[in-house]
């Protein structure tokens, strides 16, 4: 049985990238406080991909969730979630998502690291 993250196309694999960078981003910032640890995700080779990501639980919750939806997404290639006619988050998760995205992406462009939130939203 190959992994989840060998069964994932090159598109969701790049998503997934950007989206722990952006959860990262988001926690690192607004979260100095909270107690943090190594973000931890069953599927082993993910995990190695991942490394290094730390995060409070709450965020670690929201990557783990979104995760998971990105890798059950039904489309291929993966409409971006704003044009997606399913919405397929948790509720709270969507909205909080939305948040992290619109946080980060603000964040990227005062660091002049545009061109990770045109590889997101494209
Ligand atoms: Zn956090």
């Amino acid at each position: 049985m190959p992994s989840l993250y060998n069964r994932l196309t090159t598109k969701k694999r790049g998503d997934i990238h950007v989206l722990a960078n952006f959860v990262n981003i988001y926690c690192r910032e607004n979260h100095k406080e909270a107690a943090k640890q190594e973000f931890h995700i069953a599927d082993e080779d993910l995990r190695t991909k991942l490394r290094g990501l730390i995060l409070c639980s709450d965020c670690s919750r929201l990557l783990e969730h979104s995760i998971a939806k990105l890798s059950l997404c039904e489309y291929d290639p993966k409409p971006s979630c704003r044009r997606c006619k399913t919405h397929c988050y948790a509720p709270g998760y969507r909205e909080k998502v939305r948040q992290v995205m619109r946080f980060s992406g603000t964040y990227l462009i005062k660091h002049g690291r545009l061109y990770l939130l045109l590889h997101y939203w494209k």
